[in-house]
């Protein structure tokens, strides 16, 4: 009998394989008494040796078949192996509880994954999960036992575990379908590697996992996170005709959106690539983007155990602004807090941190910070075409300082004689309400603004864009978040400025038009979505979207303005 269950859709696509479960042994560790500790933190010693070998292989074939990105996984692994509070911690343990190295090495790994765990971080969580991966290869060194053979995985396969870690999916052959698991969530490296990889992902099944059986056919529905064991022959015929038809129009979609996008009537309407790393340029260039709407840095500051400094910054925006030649590329100043922790950093815990000390706040109480990246993006300005963006600016005074930070640096870079392009467009994102509604006051001090929907929904609805238990609540089509997209739209017309949209409202192919007629003239998202943007793009009239957008505004809520353009449609 076939059913659906429902997980998270960590990577998109709809897919069809055959089960196969990734079992790993877990070794049962007995705790035992030893005498010669020296002999057993030597022990310990050869399996980090043996441990370190292992993960180097796996590093450089994440780098051969990913990105240097990915690979840096593995580095992160392979610093845990030096790590005085962990390995070291073994060692100390060993010689003071006098217990053999499998019990310490679990009990160490077990207390430092749950306490990173327990902390409300999805970095850290994702810290976590890197501790049990090697605290796991350690223990089964430690006690002899082999991990899973990655040479069983076939292409077709869908890969069934209770929880998957990069150095599993590191393994993964060419081909294969998709991956399910019990655990993980979007944020989890696995989920992020196996969007990198094009492969859907439907993950956190829980315990409804177990049900599945080798062999088992799996359909996994990573854009609702959703899979279906054993469908009965119809459905799977249904389904696979389904798959065939994604995967056509996905082409067409994709052949199409080499041309720059125009709507029916001859307006262009800029279509761009959100990226958050450098890994990501390329896919964003595969998909045709016409430039970079969004480009999150926090990627150098998180992956990193140190501020990163202005050489290291220079480097990452100069790849970027190189590979995107004349288009624009929007680099957005650092915005940590909120759901952005910085362990090094050791920022103070906030009652409300999406409230708090976060992004532009935070970078102009730390002027050495920000000028360090204002620097470096000056630099690289020569290389590109920069647009810089300043994050969560709520008044006018913030927008004067970042703009007097960025004067300074300008200053200082030509008493060096160190060049940077002249006329860097510089622009605001509009994701308070406050900076929405008064958006009119705003727009003659920048260049252009773009509106962060993530950002502003959860502080119109005051809903947490976290939290599952407001989920429902949180709508970012809500005509009270549309209004405030329109407001920054006049503002912006009045003004004559561009104003774009980057967050994830923007890749919603149902609201394209809408979008449009509310008076957007850039729209930036995920590069898996640019395609069949450009075709909504193509197939809107500028005059009816404004029709469409006048009608949305006075909807009672999101499903209502759903409701209604598919109304409008039919
Ligand atoms: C937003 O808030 O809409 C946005 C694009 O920024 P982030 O998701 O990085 O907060
Ligand atoms: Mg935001």
């Amino acid at each position: 009998m076939s059913q659906h269950i429902k997980g998270v859709g960590a990577a998109p696509g709809l897919n069809i394989g055959q089960a196969i479960w990734w079992r790993k042994e877990k070794p049962v560790v007995e705790t035992r008494s030893i005498s010669d500790t020296d002999a057993e933190v030597e022990k310990l010693n050869q399996a980090i040796e043996k441990a370190r070998e292992q993960i180097q292989e796996l590093r450089s074939i994440a780098s051969q078949r990913m990105s240097d990105e990915e690979a840096a996984v593995f580095d992160a692994h392979l610093a845990f192996l030096d790590d005085p509070g962990f390995t070291g911690e073994m060692k100390n343990r060993i010689q003071s509880k006098k217990q053999n190295a499998e019990s310490i090495c679990q009990e160490v790994t077990d207390e430092m994954s749950q306490l990173m765990a327990s902390l409300d971080d999805e970095y850290m969580q994702a810290r976590a999960d890197d501790i049990r991966d090697v605290g796991t290869r350690l223990l089964l060194i430690l006690s002899g036992k082999q991990p899973f053979d990655p040479s069983l995985l076939k292409p077709g396969h869908v890969v069934i575990a209770e929880e998957l870690t990069p150095s599993d999916t590191a393994q993964f052959p060419e081909g294969i379908s998709g991956m399910v698991t019990e655990r993980g969530s979007k944020t989890a490296h696995a989920a992020i590697m196996a969007r990198t990889l094009g492969i859907p992902a439907v993950l956190g099944l829980g315990e409804a996992i177990r049900q599945i059986e080798d062999g088992d056919i799996i359909v996994l529905d990573g854009d609702q996170g959703t899979i279906q064991i054993n469908p009965d022959k119809e459905t799977e015929a249904a389904i696979r005709q389904q798959i065939k038809k994604q995967n056509e129009a996905r082409e067409q979609a994709l052949k199409e959106a080499k041309a720059d996008a125009y709507t029916a009537d001859g307006k262009r309407i800029q279509v761009f690539a959100n990226i958050g790393s450098l890994n990501d340029v390329d896919i964003a260039l595969k998909n045709h983007a016409e430039g970079v709407g969004l480009f999150r840095t926090e990627f150098l500051y998180l992956e990193n155990d140190h501020w990163p400094d202005e050489e290291e910054q220079y480097d990452a925006y100069a790849k970027v602004l190189k590979a995107f030649g004349d288009r624009p590329v929007v680099i957005r100043t650092l915005d940590i807090g909120g759901d952005k922790d910085l362990p090094y950093a050791e920022l103070p815990k906030e009652e409300n941190p999406f409230l708090g000390h976060r992004a532009i706040r935070f970078c102009l109480s730390n002027p050495d910070i920000f000028k360090t990246q204002l620097r470096a993006l000056l630099r690289a300005s020569v290389h590109g075409n920069l647009w810089i963006m300043f994050p969560m600016i709520e008044n006018l005074a913030e927008i004067r300082q970042a703009k007097a930070l960025l004067d300074e640096c300008k200053n200082e870079l030509k008493n060096e004689d160190i060049s940077f392009a002249e006329n860097i467009p510089v622009g605001i994102m509009v994701e308070i309400p406050a900076a929405a509604i008064n958006a009119d006051l705003l727009a003659p001090e920048v260049d252009f603004m773009s509106i962060g929907t993530n950002d502003l929904t959860q502080y119109t609805l005051a809903a947490d864009r976290g939290n599952e238990k407001v989920a429902h609540l949180y709508d970012a089509a809500h005509p009270a978040v549309l209004r405030l997209v329109k407001m920054t739209c006049d503002a912006a017309e009045k003004a004559g400025i561009v104003v774009g949209m980057c967050g994830e409202l923007a890749g919603d192919t149902a609201m394209t038009e809408a979008l449009i007629g509310l008076g957007l003239h850039e729209l930036s998202m995920s590069a898996g979505t640019i395609p069949e943007v450009k075709q909504k793009v193509r197939q809107t009239d500028s005059e009816k979207a404004k029709e469409l957008a006048a009608g949305l505004l006075s909807q009672k809520d999101g499903d209502q303005v759903r409701r209604f353009i598919q109304e409008q449609k039919s």
